[in-house]
Formats: structure tokens, sequence, C-alpha cells
């Protein structure tokens, strides 16, 4: 079986690992947690960072973080993780759908405008699959309206917009080192921000809301998580950061050479390889299949697990999860869009450890499988 993903874990990551045993610092008061956040924050563009448990919980520290509560309303894209919603209906607010384009995934920025009320406090911006969102139209909206903008850039490290990197929008932003990301810690997450106050508040968030008097250790003035990342995810994270560069060339290799190999079929849609902001990172390679084609994405992600190609389905939109609906949310709503990409979409193995012969035999199955 060809994997959807395998992470490539071949540079410092065991000697950092090993940093940690030999000195006894496997907690999250060790030195490659703040090693960690500094280079990413340098990276990214940003002043500050903290680096938390998983990108999940770092949406849902921005969330609390910038005040949204009971009855706020976030504009953010249905085609997306649930993660996303999630984090604003758990502090009863309203996730506030937006439908996605068909060609980049990402939420149709044209349609944002007139999902805004008084209500409305913040906009979610999710960079989707491999192309940036259109981010400048959503700032200049969030200027007019004095709203906040969370960036999940979770997909998206390294990817830049109009040459600025993602993951520097915004009042807030995260990442996700899940092990399918483009970096990994095994679990992990990040959250960025500019503002110092921010800052502050994301800190104490993390730990338990702690005082930062050591009289009043124990004293608490609010309520917190314990999303503190150890030494040893962050030891993983600063070895792969480290070879950010080489990585996402990888990417754009293995998404090149699929356009190549894949271009003759004639029943798939393949992604989009570049638009006026943005070339293409390929977090992952996302196939969608054409109206013409009798066959659902379900039917040919099982023909080719068959074959031994592993992939996964595409995004469950927001506006129809039974979760969501048993709350009364989203009822009624339709976007055409996402639903129609739940059905005809699917994603091919492009992990980092791909090598160039799995391409080809990958490229080969998919071949005979659509014929
Ligand atoms: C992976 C992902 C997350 C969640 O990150 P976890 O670390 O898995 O909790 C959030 N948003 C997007 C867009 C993602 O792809």
């Amino acid at each position: 079986m060809i994997p959807v993903n395998e992470p490539l874990l071949n540079g410092n990551e065991k000697k950092y690992l090993c940093e940690c045993i030999d000195t006894g610092w496997i907690g999250s008061d060790g030195p490659f947690v703040r090693k960690f956040e500094e280079e990413m924050a340098k990276y990214v563009g940003r002043k500050y960072a903290v680096a938390v448990t998983n990108g999940t919980s770092a949406l849902e520290m921005a969330v609390v973080a910038l005040g949204i509560g009971e009855g706020d309303e976030v504009i953010m894209p249905t085609f997306t993780i649930i993660s996303c919603a999630q984090a604003v209906v758990k502090v009863g607010g309203k996730p506030v759908l937006v439908d996605c384009e068909y060609d980049t995934f990402n939420m149709k920025v044209k349609d944002i405008e007139s999902k805004i009320t008084q209500k409305t406090r913040a906009i979610m911006l999710v960079h989707i699959y491999g192309l940036p969102v259109d981010v400048d139209p959503i700032l200049d909206l969030a200027r007019k309206y004095n709203l906040k903008v969370i960036e999940d850039a979770a997909e998206m490290l390294g990817q830049t917009y109009k040459g600025r990197k993602c993951g520097s929008f915004g009042d807030i932003s995260i990442f996700s080192f899940y092990p399918n990301k483009i970096i990994t810690t095994g679990e992990g997450g990040m959250v960025l921000m500019d503002d110092e106050e921010l800052y502050e508040r994301c800190k104490s968030l993390r730990n338990l809301c702690f005082s930062p008097d050591v009289d009043k250790r124990f004293i608490h003035e609010d309520i917190g998580w314990n999303l503190r990342m150890t030494n040893l995810q962050a030891a993983v994270g600063l070895a792969q950061l480290e070879r950010i560069d080489e990585f996402i060339a990888k990417k754009r290799w293995i998404g090149n050479m699929y356009q190549e190999l894949l271009s003759d079929i004639e029943v798939i849609n393949l992604p989009v390889k570049k638009t006026y902001y943005a070339e293409n990172i390929y977090w992952v390679f996302p196939i969608v299949l054409k109206d013409e084609y009798p066959k659902t994405a379900k039917e040919v992600m099982k023909e080719l697990a068959n074959r031994g190609v592993g992939t996964r389905p595409f995004f469950y939109p927001m506006h129809k999860q039974p979760v969501f609906n048993k709350m009364g949310l989203f009822i009624g709503e339709s976007y055409p869009n996402a639903e129609k990409l739940y059905e005809k979409g699917f994603y091919i193995p492009s992990g980092l450890a791909l090598t160039e012969e799995q391409i080809r035999e990958v490229s080969r199955i998919m071949q005979e499988v659509l014929r």
C-alpha cells in the first residue's frame, strides 16, 4: 500500500530528541520550545509565537483570546475541517458559512460581505489544500467593518500570498504540526500574533491562567487550558523547520510530477497550478471527477485502495454536519460547490517521503482506474 501521507524524519530529529533525554528536558519548560517558537515567528514574519498541543486547540485559543463569545458571529468557509466551526460553537458563538470556489477550494471572498451583520465579530480565513485564499479583500472588509481576523494556515506553512508569508495575516494565525502537515511534531500546533497583549493572554490561556506572581501561584483570575507543547515535540519541530525550503520544493516537485503524469486523463480536474497571487504548494494533491464521469469519488477511492493506493476524501461541508444540524445550526442552508466537491473529490499520496517510483506507480494505477 502506498500511504496517502508519510512524513520525512531523517534530519536532526533523532539528535535533538536524544538531547532532550540526555539533559532530562522532556517537559514543556525545555529550551527547544522557546527556540521552536522563535524560529517559527521569524520564519513567518510575526513578532510572537505560542506553541500548543495541536491545531484544533490553537484555533480554540485564538477564538477565546480575541474575546469572541456568546452570540458572536464568525464568518468562515463551509469547506474546511470541523476544528474551525467547533472553536466558535464551543464559546457560544455562531459560525456563519460561505461557499467555496470550485477550482481553488477556497472561500468565495465575494460572498463574505453579504454575510456581515451587527453581530459579526470576526472572519476566519482558511487556506485550503495548496493555494491561499485571496487575503487582501478579506483584510479590507475587516478594516471597513471593524472585524477581527483569524488566519488558519494549518496547511500552508511556507506558502506566500503576493510574496507575504501565510500565517502573517490578521490579528492571530495558527498552524498545525499533525503528521500530514508541511512540518510535523507528531501532534502540535502554534498560535502567532504581533500584539504583545494578545501574546501574553495566549501564554496564560495555554498554562491554566496561572498567576505570573509567584506569591499567588495557585490563585486564578481566569479559566484556561493545559495546552503546553513538550520539549520532545518542539525538538522534532525545530529539526523539521530547518528543512522547510527542501520540504516545500519536494511538495512542489511531487505536485508537478502528478500534473504531468495525469494531464491526459480526461475525466478529472487537476489542481490549479497558480493564481495571480500564489503558486500551488500542493499540501495535498486533490483530484476532482468531472460531471460526465459516472462514478463517485467513493467508488474510485475503493478501486484505488484495491490496487494499493491510499487516498482521503474531501472535507464534508460544515452545513451538512449532523452534529451542527442537531444543534439547530445551518438548517436548510445550501452551498452547492462544497456539496459537489465532497461527492467528486479525493486526494492521492503526496507525503514528503514519497519516491519518484511511487509517484509513477500511483499515476499508472490512476490511468488504469480512470481509463
Ligand atoms: C489539520 C488542520 C487543522 C487542525 O489541526 P490538528 O493539529 O489536526 O488539530 C485545522 N485547520 C486546518 C485547515 C487543518 O488542515
